[in-house]
């Protein structure tokens, strides 16, 4: 195994831009899928590196930012119940959402309200204050991509191993590949190249990427998340556009295998199918998510507490400010939104993709401003 060093080496960096160059002839617009990789570009100042011709688009891969408003409505009427724990991972924590047709709350007011909200790094860590708290009704917000979800699997298999009848998994999980269908099918779709998350494939292979590359003519590269990985990857990506090919290539074969992690994706299965499933900035999409099986509906969060559900169609008037679903597919950089850095930055966030460690809206405001590049690595 390398050192990490070495995918951030400068001199190799220098030699990939290069590279990337001399095969550039024309303009490209590329979408770097996972909001890891985004934090990566904007971290390294990769994109300023790139030719000119060549523009990154940032992708939906941030999980709490495509998390739909309904169901983090949903998770503040159940965290604000009697006798309820609820369990979240630290980033969720301080999305706003509205609640009631009005009030704009995150988890932090929601615990101020009296709510008994707790952040956990581990939905087994939920598990085990469900084993200690018998007399409560505990909650995990299962919020993930393909790469969190056989670890909310990995955890309701301990909860029915331990006979809990007082654990419930608030489910928002969600499927990459429905949701690129999605934006590569759009009638205003720009995205030419794809770089695909590396960490979703070592799950799932990559089989989705081969269909995809040929049913859309897209080139569609698996790309790690070190610089030499993202760089590596836009250059096979833009060799195959100006080559005129669309296939799909595994540029982080260290770590993808092609038919991905068989174990992984048995445990999904067994908890878990396919279903519909509702994205920030995407709207409902069909096969795009990950829900429980009828035989384990009793652990299903919105079945308990069904009479809280409210499935409605309108936007909440909190997304009418934030632009955070434009961000999320690519249609706007998070400086061209007039609220970055104003009424809208870490400390005060309008939406989730300024409060995730993953989410675009984060990355400009961390990085973009203080000049960090690869040499300071
Ligand atoms: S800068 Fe703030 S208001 Fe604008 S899209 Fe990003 S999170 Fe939303």
């Amino acid at each position: 195994m390398q050192m990490i060093g070495e995918f951030r080496n400068p001199e190799l960096v220098k030699n990939l831009c290069r590279s990337i160059s001399r095969v550039t002839t024309q303009k490209w617009k590329i979408m770097e899928i996972c909001g890891g990789q985004t934090h990566s570009i904007l971290h390294y100042g990769l994109d300023q590196l790139l030719p000119p011709e060549i523009e990154l688009l940032h992708g939906p891969g941030c999980p709490v930012c495509v998390t739909p408003s309904q169901i983090l409505e949903l998770a503040f009427k159940i965290a604000l119940q009697k006798d309820v724990i609820f369990c979240t991972f630290a980033d969720m924590i301080r999305v706003p959402g509205e609640y009631r047709g009005s009030q704009t709350l995150d988890f932090y007011k929601v615990r101020a309200m009296g709510g008994d909200v707790r952040m956990v790094q581990s939905p087994l860590e939920a598990v085990n204050i469900a084993k200690n708290n018998p007399e409560k009704e505990v909650v995990f917000f299962a919020v993930g991509f393909e790469t969190t979800t056989p670890v909310n699997a990995l955890a309701v298999n301990e909860a029915e191993k331990l006979g809990l009848s007082n654990m419930f998994f608030l489910v928002s999980q969600v499927l990459v590949p429905p949701a690129l269908e999605a934006l590569l099918g759009s009638p205003d779709n720009q995205i030419q190249g794809v770089l695909a998350a590396g960490h979703v494939c070592s799950i799932m292979g990559t089989k989705p990427y081969v269909d995809l590359a040929e049913k859309y003519q897209v080139p569609c590269v698996i790309t790690g998340f070190e610089p030499t990985d993202l760089l590596q990857g836009i250059y096979l990506c833009i060799k195959q556009m100006e080559d005129g090919r669309s296939e799909m290539e595994n540029q982080y074969s260290r770590v993808v295998k092609s038919d991905g992690n068989f174990k992984a994706q048995e445990l999904m299965q067994k908890y878990f199918q396919v279903k519909e499933q509702g994205w920030r900035g995407l709207g409902r999409i069909a096969d795009s998510g990950y829900g429980f099986r009828n035989e384990y509906a009793h652990f299903d969060a919105e079945v308990k507490y069904q009479k809280l559900y409210e499935s409605e169609t309108r936007t909440p008037s909190c997304e009418f400010v934030c632009r955070s679903g434009e961000v999320l597919v690519g249609r706007l950089k998070p400086t061209d939104c007039e609220h970055f850095g104003k009424i809208c930055n870490p400390s005060s966030p309008l939406g989730p993709t300024m409060v995730s460690t993953e989410g675009a809206c984060a990355a400009y405001f961390k990085y973009r401003n203080q000049g960090r590049g690869i040499n300071e690595a």
